[in-house]
């Protein structure tokens, strides 16, 4: 593993960063400062969204022949990095990292040609019907169920954490076709208009305050065939291709992001006049933290090889996914510990973009309670961690 930059991939690097300095306005980039959960809201995501299909650079993971950058995996990673160094706001992954690779591999000619092309230019915003009360980590036990009428499914039933169904113009959907034989047989992948009549999205408010998920309800709704990906029944195969997906990415970046903002906001704390950045079992902790970042950044440029060599990543984004979201909640309750007292005050107003008010305590200590709590969902979405160990002791390690 070579991780020195050839000149092309410096050159490549200048050009990134160049890009930044002029397209990534301050009002963007104080936009994402202000982001708290796993992705912008849709305003903010769209407009970088855009800027970057302007570029032909939003879907960096595509094949070129798609509308793909065609970049190399260095050249990815270098793109990756540079948008987390330099607080670009994070892009709604369920269109352009879920729904669009589904599509390449599953997806009707007619389909691929409708969508693709919506996803890039942002005109469709997507959400991810999978999990319902009762069926989360057990996924293949959903019952959201749809009936054979005609040219249509009739759809009945509920999903529950539907992530921006609130924004959402359409939903991927798995539902229940079939309840004769094992679980995973019955199920099938749906694309649905979320304007369809019969549809209910109702608020579910995070214990951070924000309102980032859903529950959402349908009440005979008619979707016609067409929409299916895939054969009827054949979901589970599609479902499952999606979530190596929703798994995989890097996030050594964005951590060392997290790492920085955390020594800068220890350093203006303490009591008796010195800051909590001198404290010894302070800065054991934040060494540790690092340690372990830097143990996952090699453990990235090693997946990153394999897979531009052309290797599968496999049971690597698990890894990666468990790790990751784990050391995003342990910089969380660092920060926590950094910002002292003032993690206090619950300064929800005050923290919404374009807001004039007054804060208490530091400008940078703002987010950092609701960016804890919101990362406590980091290790249960996408799969829990749990699952995710399974996943690794029957793959890795043979169990
Ligand atoms: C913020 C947030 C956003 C989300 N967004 C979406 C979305 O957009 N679309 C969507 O479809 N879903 C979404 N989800 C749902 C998410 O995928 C599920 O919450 C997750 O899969 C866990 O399922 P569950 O909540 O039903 O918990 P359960 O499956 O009931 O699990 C409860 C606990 O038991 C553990 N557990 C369960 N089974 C096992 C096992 N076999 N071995 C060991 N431990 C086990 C779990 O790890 C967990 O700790 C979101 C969730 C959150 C929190």
């Amino acid at each position: 593993m070579d991780l020195e930059l050839t000149p092309a991939d410096r050159a490549f690097q200048r050009e990134v960063l160049e890009f930044m300095d002029t397209h990534l306005t301050p009002e963007l980039r104080a936009g994402a400062r202000l982001t708290t959960s796993v992705f912008a809201d849709y305003d903010l995501n769209i407009r970088w969204h855009r800027i970057l299909h302007k570029k032909g650079w939003v879907a960096p993971h595509w094949p070129a022949e798609y509308g793909g950058t065609g970049w190399s995996e260095m050249q990815r990673y270098i793109f990756a990095g540079a948008c987390a160094a330099n607080s670009a706001p994070s892009l709604s992954p369920m269109g352009l990292r879920m729904c669009g690779p589904v599509l390449m591999r599953f997806g009707t000619p007619e389909q691929k040609a409708f969508y693709l092309p919506r996803i890039l230019a942002g005109e469709d915003y997507w959400c991810q019907g999978y999990s319902e009360p009762g069926s989360g980590s057990d996924l293949a036990s959903l019952q959201c169920r749809a009936i054979s009428d005609g040219d249509d499914y009739v759809i009945n039933g509920t999903k529950i954490w539907t992530t921006h169904a609130h924004f959402a113009n359409r939903m991927f959907c798995l539902v229940r076709t079939d309840n004769s034989g094992k679980p995973q047989e019955g199920i099938t992948f749906l694309l649905i208009d979320m304007k369809t009549p019969g549809i209910e999205v109702k608020a579910i408010v995070t214990m951070a305050g924000d309102h980032e998920v859903n529950q959402v309800f349908f009440d005979n709704v008619r979707v016609p065939k067409a929409n299916r990906v895939g054969a009827e029944g054949d979901g589970w195969t599609v479902a499952k291709y999606l979530l190596e997906f929703e798994r995989g990415g890097a996030y050594a970046a964005a951590l060392r992001v997290a790492l920085s903002s955390v020594r800068a906001l220890a350093q203006g704390q303490g009591t008796n006049g010195q800051s909590l950045a001198d404290d010894p079992d302070f800065r054991a902790k934040l060494a540790a933290t690092e340690i372990e970042l830097l143990a996952m950044e090699v453990t990235e440029h090693r997946i990153m090889t394999a897979l531009s060599n052309g290797q599968n990543p496999g049971p690597a984004s698990s890894m990666l996914k468990a790790r990751g979201t784990e050391m995003q909640q342990r910089l969380g309750e660092l920060g926590l510990e950094a910002i002292g007292y003032y993690a206090t005050p619950d300064q929800i107003q005050a923290r919404q973009p374009g807001a004039n008010l007054p804060i208490i305590g530091p400008e940078d200590a703002l987010c950092v309670v609701p960016r804890y709590l919101n990362n406590r969902a980091a290790s249960i979405y996408g799969g829990s961690n749990e699952i995710q160990r399974n996943i690794m002791a029957k793959l890795v390690l043979g169990l």
